[in-house]
């Protein structure tokens, strides 16, 4: 009967103009009134807040109970959102109220999610759905009332289905990785490229600044990296057994630092594809090591005895300490895109590219840089004693076989 009135006054509104409200009203902690007082007070105290909505709220539309602690009101005879958001506010106040029940005074809060028609949808079930999402955003926040917001929806109707879809593709191995160059800007040789991967939901590319959150929450971590070291090392030794003698790079999320067993099974993939430990580099974010660089220290030290490069990734964004920097078993820093770019034209970033330029000379390391978008960013690099660059300049993140092709043009050249 709800949906019907919606629907109803949805078509109204469309008719003659106007919005329609959806409130969705859920107690806060009802379940601890029926554990500590019993049922028969916890349905007392709704009967009174039931009628409390009619008595007050029945004549801007309709007053419902959706079942347990919920309830739902359709307001159709407010002029806009404004005047909908007040009204859930007053709402909240009513429920508020203290209810006499048992011999007690009873004060019930509630979280109210909103949203209005047509501007969230004109379609009952979503508008309803959106209304629960609000909801438990306001739950969540203890904002007490929220209108519907589109970030919701993406947090947790999204999560849930692309967290579900992820576990199914991870498993498959149907993600995908594709390789982008790190050349010397002085000689121009391809000295490596970096392995990135990819994800595809519903025919559509889902960012990995999006999965890759969603990867380390759900345990899929060490899966996703298991597949992605395979494929990159097996495509490493291809371009090897070419004649390239070239690395890999592989991004380690720094949660799997604090597991012990990865180490080992690196060591196992390199000698599954029958490669030196110097072909692989493993890239971790600054942040990642310095979060927690007691406990990454073990892991790090094991890698670095396998004789793997380790690289510090995004450097520049973190919060190192210099010193601990000092102490730490890495190769290779990659200086964070955001500093090289308008390296040519900021003063304050360059300032933090020369500095990471020094501090990296001093402490015996390479330097990547990366995001290196302009030929006079490569100059600029380049002079200033950088060993790589890595930048849609040089080339775009490319899957295997364009990359294949790509090496081959490239290097065609000075082979003949
Ligand atoms: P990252 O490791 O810093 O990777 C470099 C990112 O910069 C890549 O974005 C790359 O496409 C982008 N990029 C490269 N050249 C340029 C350029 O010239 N200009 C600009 N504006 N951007 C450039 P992507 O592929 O979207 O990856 C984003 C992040 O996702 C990566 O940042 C990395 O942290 C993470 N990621 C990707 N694949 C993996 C993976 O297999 N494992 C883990 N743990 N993280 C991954
Ligand atoms: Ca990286
Ligand atoms: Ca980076």
């Amino acid at each position: 009967m709800f949906l019907t009135a919606l629907r109803e006054a949805i078509d109204a509104a469309r008719e003659h103009g106007g919005v329609v409200g959806v409130l969705l009203l859920d107690l806060d902690r009802f379940k601890d009134v029926n554990d500590a007082l019993g049922h028969d007070i916890g349905e007392d105290l709704l009967r009174r807040i039931g009628r409390r909505l009619r008595e007050r709220y029945a004549r801007h539309g309709t007053v419902a109970r959706f079942g347990g602690d919920e309830f739902a009101l359709i307001i159709r005879d407010l002029p806009g959102e404004r005047e909908i958001l007040a009204l859930a506010e007053d709402v909240r106040r009513t429920v508020a109220r203290p209810a006499p029940v048992g011999g007690l005074s009873l004060v019930a809060q509630a979280s109210i999610g909103v949203c209005v028609a047509p501007e969230h949808g004109t379609d009952p079930d979503r508008l309803l759905r959106r209304a629960d999402l609000a909801m438990y955003a306001a739950k969540d926040s203890h904002s007490g009332v929220r209108i519907y917001d589109p970030d919701d929806d993406r947090d947790t109707a999204r999560r849930l289905i692309l967290m579900t879809a992820l576990r199914a593709d991870v498993a498959a191995g149907a993600l995908t990785v594709v390789y982008q160059p790190k050349v010397s800007p002085s000689t121009g040789r391809v000295l490596g490229a970096e392995a990135l991967t990819r994800w595809q939901y519903e025919g559509r590319p889902v960012p990995p600044d999006e999965f890759i959150p969603l990867a380390e929450r759900s345990g899929l971590m060490w899966p996703l990296t298991r597949h992605v070291l395979d494929t990159a090392l097996a495509e490493c030794a291809s371009w090897r057994a070419g004649g390239h003698d070239m690395s890999v790079a592989v991004n380690l999320s720094p949660d799997l630092l604090a597991d012990q067993t990865v180490a080992g099974q690196v060591q196992e993939a390199l000698d599954r594809h029958g490669l030196p430990a110097r072909a692989l580099t493993l890239e971790i974010t600054e942040n990642g090591i310095m979060a927690d660089p007691e406990n990454a220290r073990r892991t790090l030290d094991t890698l670095f005895a396998l004789g793997v490069t380790l690289s510090i990734d995004d450097f520049g964004t973190g919060h190192s300490s210099l010193g601990r920097l000092a102490h730490l078993p890495i190769h290779e820093m990659k200086i964070d895109k955001s500093f090289i770019r308008h390296i040519v034209t900021d003063r304050n970033r360059r300032a933090v590219t020369d500095a990471a330029l020094q501090l990296a000379r001093a402490l015996d390391l390479t330097v990547v840089a990366e995001g290196v978008e302009e030929q006079a960013e490569l100059d600029y690099l380049r002079q200033h004693g950088c060993d790589a660059v890595q930048g849609y300049l040089v080339s775009r993140p490319i899957p295997a076989a364009a990359f294949r092709d790509w090496l081959a043009e490239r290097h065609a050249p000075a082979a003949a």
